[in-house]
């Protein structure tokens, strides 16, 4: 059997890219009207970045990673998403001693070994940004502005938004004390990785989505309510911001998202659409990464946004993306002379910036206009020994039939016009 692609991948097709592209133009323009700029990272790092920064009890880190040692026997992993080496780029080039805010944006593909499911694979693609050094809370309401910015301009509805507070290492290290005790007497009832993450990471089994577990859950004390009071009063400013410029909320108090590096605000856009692929968006502070790799201490926050969830939520949604135009022109030749011709002309109306086609396939007449036809030429010219003897021929409006004679060393102007 001939090769297929890996299990978990796709291939974005010729006539489906433009959706992507649509898209990936609409998140360029945003990230300029907030004043972020590209930064583009490896594809593969070496393995001890992730562990560190995504970090060793996260599912991502013990089950996903596509790990494996390169011909210099180093351990190398394939990215399984983009703050880490964003990170790692921030320390390497000294980007500490830049102006402040730092605002980056990225659009990769990363790679996870997941149960392949819609909108669950294995390789996908994330738009994301990181901000670094502002303590917020007004730049976490910028970030989450901007994700709720791009659903609107996209033109989607109805993306929940849900926020909560991890608060900071002190403030947690006491909760999960608290937490703890709660859990002990409920472990044997849990599920089995419930009761896995009870010593590595406790909070992550809030977020258990095992209903048994959920019930058993339901009284659990919450962070939100334990906070310490800077903790507190940065969570009720995002509150505040997000009610000043108008962008609602729910406050999901189990929420704890999947990477360990999150302090304070952490935040996901879930589709109306129910479905276990709901988030499109998660996103949150990580005040104490960017000491994990360096002595300096900077705060940080980001999102990534899942590129393959977004698309389909669209096409949920029937939002229709506008199909990019068909080819300006088609040029016909008959014959070896006027092929000749018709090659240096179609030289000169690409060299003007117009979208032209001549057939390089030597076929008849006939099957030259079926193919205009199916490219969706706007128009064709059909050139012979007689339209070139006598400089002019016959321009075809594809779309209403209409013909004009024109003088062949025209068309170009011609078309720069109606172009
Ligand atoms: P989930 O709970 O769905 O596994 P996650 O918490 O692992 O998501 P993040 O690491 O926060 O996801 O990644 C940010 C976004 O990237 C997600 O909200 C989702 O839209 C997208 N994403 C994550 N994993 C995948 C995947 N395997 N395939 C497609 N998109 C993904
Ligand atoms: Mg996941």
């Amino acid at each position: 059997m001939a090769v297929q692609s890996p299990k978990g991948t796709r291939d974005i097709l010729p006539w489906e890219v433009y959706k992507w592209q649509y898209v990936e133009k609409i998140i360029a323009e945003l990230c300029r009207n907030f004043g972020y700029g590209e930064i583009r990272t490896p594809v593969f790092e070496h393995t001890e970045l992730f562990q560190k920064g995504v970090g060793d009890a996260t599912d991502i880190v013990q089950k996903e990673m596509y790990t494996f040692l390169d011909k210099g026997g180093r351990s190398i992993t394939l990215r399984p998403e983009g703050t880490a080496g964003i990170v790692r780029s921030y320390v390497e080039h000294g980007m500490a001693n830049l102006a402040h805010p730092m605002k980056l944006y990225y659009i990769i593909t990363a790679y996870r070994h997941e149960n392949v499911q819609k909108g669950r694979y294995r390789e996908f693609n994330q738009f994301g940004i990181e901000v670094f050094g502002a303590p917020g809370p007004s730049v976490d309401v910028e970030v989450i502005s901007m994700a709720d910015m791009l659903f609107k301009r996209l033109g989607l509805k109805g993306i929940e938004l849900n926020i909560n507070s991890l608060g900071c290492p002190a403030c947690r290290r006491e909760y999960v004390q608290e937490l703890k005790e709660f859990l002990t007497p409920l472990l044997e009832n849990l599920c089995i990785d419930c009761r896995n993450r009870f010593e590595r990471n406790p909070l992550r089994i809030l977020d258990c989505k095992n209903e048994k577990c959920r019930q058993h859950l339901k009284d659990a004390p919450a962070l939100l309510d334990n906070l310490c009071d800077e903790c507190k009063s940065h969570f009720d400013g995002l509150r505040e911001r997000l009610d000043n410029i108008g962008i609602g909320y729910y406050v999901d108090k189990n929420m704890v998202r999947g990477l360990d590096y999150y302090t304070r605000t952490v935040f996901e856009f879930i589709s109306p659409n129910v479905g276990a692929q709901a988030t499109i968006c998660g996103g949150g502070r990580y005040d104490g990464l960017v000491g994990l790799f360096s002595d300096q201490d900077v705060p940080g926050i980001g999102f990534a946004l899942g590129m393959e969830r977004l698309l389909m939520e669209m096409e949920n949604q029937g939002i229709e993306v506008p199909k990019p135009d068909g080819v300006d022109i088609f040029i016909a030749p008959i014959g070896k002379t006027a092929d000749i011709f018709a090659e240096k002309l179609v030289y000169q109306l690409r060299n003007a910036g117009i979208n032209a086609e001549k057939d390089v396939m030597g076929r008849s007449l006939k099957a030259q206009m079926k193919y205009a036809d199916k490219i969706e030429a706007a128009y064709v010219v059909v050139i012979g020994d007689n339209e070139i003897e006598s400089n002019k021929a016959v321009l075809r409006n594809m779309k209403t039939g209409e013909e004009k004679d024109v003088s062949l060393d025209s068309i170009v102007n011609r078309l720069k016009k109606t172009g």
